[in-house]
Parts: structure tokens; C-alpha cells; sequence
């Protein structure tokens, strides 16, 4: 069976991959066994040094991969050039503080010596989603070599010609062969996959579906896993807020990625003093972007990864105008065979609509009505999910309050929209998944946190 990438502004097909079969994934996976026997020990410095020529080699190449992003899954070249530099800024951050994070850290005990050292755990399994083909590949891969531990990725399957780059911009790097590879396989060998002893821990950006199937596996031979999975990020806005930022901010990242992120702002929470001010601002800034053609540089919004997730969200907002919201921008499929969607708000969002309940993975607003602050902090905690979250308001102290302890995420911003940053860790709670990746606490999730003690 081949692995097809398609391209979602046009519906033509780019290329077909053949599946590796599961006797060649594991003459693979068992090359980058070997290769870990070398790389366990390599210096610091060593990896620090190829680190950075891996962010020099992803500059080189950043116009070539932001096509190829477009070309497979629509994402704007602007914005794919910056994921490029994203992914160089992990790399050089990495390079600069693995060893600082890696250090042994002495422990005063009883004994002469005792101190935690951290040793890498082996080959790890990258299960990756298509939505930011190289970032969500690079805050794994970048920290993970850094601690001495070998890559498999297993991408997903409308990316493939991605997938391949990222193996091709590592043995450009000059790193050992073999240290990381891709397979090109469909979702169905990841288990067996999970199962075989070389691999020891296992790490997925994805849907939680995708992530509940992963962790099962994993679980059942007693694997650790990292999970980064879907989130439906709540954004407060007070009746005290600068609403011409906060229209500004939800706007941006509603669209990011054309819609297509995890930390997108996707309910916007708003009290009822302010509803109409931030709904008109929020209105005539999503109808100012514009939807085209991805490898145009003043494209705003591209076309969905593909049909089938455009027609999936479409079906979200049907379901919510249905149940009484108003939809008062968008909410219409464009003609043509591709995967277009427009920038889109519902309004009168309620519990029991899609709109309110679900995450909705595209360029669609959900703005709903909120009492006061205590009201707009609970509707912001009535999910199953708990990635980001904001407060918009011009009291810091009432925004740091809410931020640090009353919304239910794994990270809340204040007057700003949500972002990853390599300095700081990123995941969430609830069905958004558990551990952390980037900073020092993402670098230890795959580590051997070892305590040595001499008498
Ligand atoms: P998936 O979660 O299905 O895909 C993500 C990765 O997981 C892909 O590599 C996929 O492989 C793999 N995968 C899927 N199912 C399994 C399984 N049972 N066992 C092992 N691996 C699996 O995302 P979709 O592409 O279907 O997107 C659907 C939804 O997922 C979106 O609408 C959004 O809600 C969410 N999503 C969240 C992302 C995030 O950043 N948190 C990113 C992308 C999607 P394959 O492609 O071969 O199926």
C-alpha cells in the first residue's frame, strides 16, 4: 500500500511512497540500535557542535522546506519560513544548554559521594502530526540528541516528502549514520513497532485518539510515553481588557497555521459588558485575512491539511448552527477540488455544540458569552482539554491571579497569545495529554534519572 501526499490547494496528487514492510522497519530500527552503542558516549561537545551545524543546515534549506510545507499540507510560505527558523533557534538552544542541563548534580547524603547523573534511555519512537511538519519533529529530535538518544519518526502519512527532508537535513549535519531515521509506514506497524525491545519510550503530537491508541500500546509492555494531543484553548476577555489587542491576539492565533494548531485560541470567552465591542473588532479583523494560494507570500489562511479533515470541521460548524449558534462570518465550503475554509465565527456558542464542546481544528471561532470573571473562568474550564490558555485584561494582577491558579491548562498568558518557546515547557493536562517537551524539563523526560551513591 503507498503512502500518497497530496496537494490540499489543488486535490493533485504529488507522490506516491511505497510502505516499508515491518521485516525492513525492523532491519531499520535495529541499524539505529547499533548507531545508539557509539552515540550513548559521545562528548557534549560533540553534539553541541553538530547540533549547530544543524540549525546552519535548516537556514540553508529554510526556502526549499517552507515549498515543500506548502505543497504538502498548505501551510503559508511565510509562516513556514519562520518554522524553519524555530526549528534552527531549538537546535542552537539545545546546543547551548544540553550539557548544563545534563550535568550530574551532587546531593549531600550520608555518603562520601552521591549525586544524580542522566543517561540516555536508547531508541525513542516519534509518532508526529502534519500540522507543523518540521517544529513538531525538531522539540523532539534536537533534545533528544542532545541526551545521547536515537530517533525513529514515524510521521504522519500525508507528510512523507517532510518526513524524508528531516532525515536528509540530519546526515547533511554531519551526525553519525543511523542516529535518526524515517520510516515511511502508515499508522497500523506503530504497535508492533512499540513492542519491539530496541524501542524504549515513546513520544506523540496528535489527536487524543491517536494518543490514547499510542499510550495503550505503550503501556502494555510497559513503555514510557509523552503525549501532546489536542487542546481547545480558552481565551478570557474582561470587561477591563485593551480589546483592540485582545481582538488582535485571538485573531492571530485563531489562524494560525490556517487554524491548524494545538494552542490556537479557539473559544474566546468574553463578558457580556464588552461582547459587542470584541465581536465587532474580532469580526473586521478575521474578515481582513486573506485565504489563497499557500505559496503566495501575502496569503494569510491556506487550504486545510486535507479534504477530509476540511469537510470534518465543516460538519462542526453545521452541527453548531443547528443547535442555535449564528454563524456571522464564513461557515461556507469553497468550490473546486481542494481544501479550502474560510476564516469563520459562531456566536451564542452553548454546552452541547461542537462549537463549545469539541476542538475544532481549522480557522473557526467560537466566541462565547460570559456573566463576569468567575463565570468566564469556569465556561474557560468546561473542557476536557487543558493545553493553553489567556486572560485579556488591564490589570496584571488580576491577570497573573487567573492565569497562575484558576485556569486548568498546562500554560496560561496574560494580554498575549499562547506560544512554544524552547526556554519554556510545553504540554497539558487533561485529554491534552501529560509530560512536558522543550526547556530543561523536556530533555529529561527521556533520560535515565540516575542516583549514584558511593559508601
Ligand atoms: P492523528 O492524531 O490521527 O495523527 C497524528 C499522528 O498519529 C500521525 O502520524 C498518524 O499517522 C498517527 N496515528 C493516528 N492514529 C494512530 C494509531 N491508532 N496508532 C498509531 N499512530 C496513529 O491526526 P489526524 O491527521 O487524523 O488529525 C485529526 C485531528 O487530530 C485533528 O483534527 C486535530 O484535532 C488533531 N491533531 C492535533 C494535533 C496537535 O498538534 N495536537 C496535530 C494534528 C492533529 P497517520 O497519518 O498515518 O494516520
Amino acid at each position: 500500500m503507498g503512502i500518497v501526499s497530496i496537494n490540499p490547494a489543488t486535490g493533485s496528487e504529488i507522490k506516491t511512497y511505497e510502505e516499508l514492510d515491518f521485516k525492513s522497519v525492523v532491519t531499520k530500527i535495529e541499524e539505529v540500535q547499533k548507531s545508539w552503542e557509539h552515540w550513548k558516549t559521545s562528548s557534549h561537545e560533540n553534539r553541541s557542535k553538530l547540533l549547530q551545524t544543524m540549525a546552519g543546515v535548516l537556514r540553508k534549506r529554510q526556502h526549499e522546506l517552507s515549498v515543500l510545507m506548502a505543497n504538502e499540507m498548505g501551510k503559508p510560505v511565510t509562516q513556514g519560513i519562520g518554522e524553519i527558523e524555530k526549528c534552527a533557534v531549538c537546535c542552537e538552544y539545545y546546543a547551548a544548554n544540553g550539557a548544563k542541563y545534563l550535568a550530574d548534580r551532587p546531593v549531600d547524603t550520608e555518603a562520601s559521594k552521591s549525586y544524580v547523573s542522566f543517561q540516555p534511555l536508547g531508541v525513542i519512537l516519534a509518532v508526529m502530526p502534519w500540522n507543523f511538519p518540521f517544529w513538531q519533529v525538531f522539540r523532539f529530535l534536537a533534545p533528544a540528541l542532545a541526551a545521547g538518544n536515537c530517533g525513529i519518526l514515524k510521521h504522519a502519512s500525508n507528510v512523507p516528502g517532510c518526513a524524508l527532508a528531516i532525515q536528509s537535513i540530519v546526515e547533511e549535519s554531519g551526525f553519525p549514520k543511523n542516529v535518526f531515521v524515517t520510516l515511511l509506514i502508515g499508522s497500523g506497524q506503530v504497535s508492533k513497532i512499540i513492542e519491539h525491545p530496541v524501542v524504549k519510550a515513546v513520544t506523540l503530537t496528535g489527536s487524543t485518539n491517536a494518543g490514547i491508541k499510542v499510550a495503550t500500546a505503550a503501556s502494555s509492555v510497559l513503555k514510557k510515553t509523552v503525549l501532546e494531543l489536542g487542546g481547545s484553548d480558552a481565551y478570557v476577555v474582561l470587561e477591563d481588557a485593551d480589546l483592540e489587542l485582545a481582538a488582535e491576539a485571538c485573531v492571530e492565533s485563531r489562524l494560525i497555521n490556517s487554524g491548524q494548531s494545538c494552542i490556537a485560541g479557539k473559544r474566546f470567552v468574553v463578558v457580556k459588558k464588552v461582547l459587542e465591542r470584541f465581536t465587532e473588532l474580532f469580526l473586521a479583523k478575521m474578515s481582513a485575512k486573506r485565504m489563497g494560494d499557500p505559496l503566495d507570500e501575502s496569503t494569510d489562511v491556506g487550504p486545510q491539511a486535507r479534504q477530509d479533515l476540511r469537510d470534518e470541521l465543516h460538519g462542526q460548524v453545521i452541527r453548531s448552527i443547528e443547535k442555535g449558534a449564528r454563524c456571522i462570518l464564513g461557515g461556507q465550503v469553497p468550490e473546486g477540488n481542494n481544501a479550502f475554509y474560510p476564516p469563520t465565527i459562531l456566536t451564542d456558542v452553548k454546552p452541547g455544540m461542537p462549537g463549545y464542546d469539541e476542538e475544532l481544528f481549522g480557522p473557526v471561532a467560537s466566541i462565547i458569552t460570559a456573566e463576569d470573571e468567575a463565570d468566564a473562568v469556569r465556561i474557560a474550564n468546561d473542557s476536557i482539554f487543558g493545553l493553553g490558555s489567556g486572560v485579556f485584561t488591564q490589570d496584571i494582577a488580576r491577570g497573573e491571579r487567573i492565569a497562575s491558579v484558576e485556569l486548568q491548562a498546562g500554560s496560561s498568558y496574560v494580554n498575549h497569545r499562547v506560544l512554544s518557546d524552547p526556554r519554556l515547557p510545553f504540554g497539558g493536562v487533561k485529554t491534552s495529554g501529560y509530560g512536558r517537551e522543550l526547556s530543561d524539563f523536556g530533555i529529561h523526560e527521556f533520560v535515565n534519572i540516575k542516583t549514584v551513591y558511593i559508601k
